[in-house]
């Protein structure tokens, strides 16, 4: 059984003490496919890093998170494109707009999102889009950007039926993690209404650790357990979970 996760924060200083051993339970889990969002420059070269030591395992995406897009955007966004120019990513991520922790950044934000949506065109990637308290925002720049050209993930997916399918509507897959497990979740409602062709795990630890382990750190090894949530959800076995989402997310993103 092999299993995506398809947005995980190796690098975080959370893993600064037991990197390897978390590896380590990822791989022993399944986890053999980790997918790695950027959030600023200052963590590009413990990526790299991470990439070379793991190169079968660990494959890299390049963006600016939006809770980072701050005074020195524009500085953040040439690193960005620099990178894209230099080598091969799996996506462009994560980016998007929360409006949860600042709303004062809204308007460089949304020129963020739709200009690294416009470079991940020009390189034909997934986007992988983070949405905090924004889905109008969000759903406003994918409707002014849509097209064939425009296809990714909706990482962390929170949304309900409408929005979910809406999401879908753009070429986006629903990336599901940690919150299909908790009791408040919602996302648990509804997600077996949604084809499994349309879904992808995650974990994005170290953040949003599913139960039992809600509210303590979160790694990689757990996408175990967010896809045996998905079969009880879809009422299949967890190897069918793993056998499908693992390939939408290799027909997402070519590796
Ligand atoms: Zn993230």
């Amino acid at each position: 059984m092999i299993l995506t996760d398809t947005h995980t924060h190796l690098y975080s200083e959370e893993f600064s003490d037991d990197r390897d051993q978390m590896m380590q339970r990822a791989f022993d889990a399944g986890v053999k496919r980790l997918f790695v969002p950027s959030i600023d420059s200052s963590y590009t070269q413990a990526m790299y890093e991470l990439e070379a030591k793991y190169p079968e395992n660990v494959f890299l995406m390049m963006g600016l998170h939006p809770t980072y897009v701050k005074e020195n955007y524009e500085e953040e966004l040439a690193h960005v494109e620099r990178e894209l120019a230099k080598r091969k990513f799996a996506a462009v991520g994560e980016i998007g707009i929360d409006l949860y922790w600042d709303k004062s950044t809204l308007k460089q934000q949304q020129y963020a999102f739709k200009h690294q949506i416009q470079l991940a065109k020009q390189y034909n990637l997934p986007i992988n889009i983070h949405c905090r308290d924004a889905f109008d925002e969000v759903f406003e720049v994918l409707e002014s950007e849509k097209g064939d050209d425009l296809f990714g993930i909706f990482h962390c997916f929170t949304g309900d039926f409408e929005q979910a399918q809406k999401a879908i509507s753009y070429n986006m897959k629903l990336g599901i993690g940690g919150v299909a497990t908790f009791k408040n979740g919602k996302i648990d409602q509804f997600l077996n209404e949604i084809p499994l062709e349309h879904i992808v795990l995650e974990t994005d630890s170290p953040y949003l650790a599913p139960v039992p382990h809600r509210g303590k750190r979160n790694e990689s090894s757990y996408t175990l357990l967010v896809a045996q949530k998905l079969a009880l959800i879809y009422n299949l076995p967890v190897e069918e979970i793993a056998q499908i989402t693992t390939q939408n997310a290799v027909n997402l993103f070519g590796i």
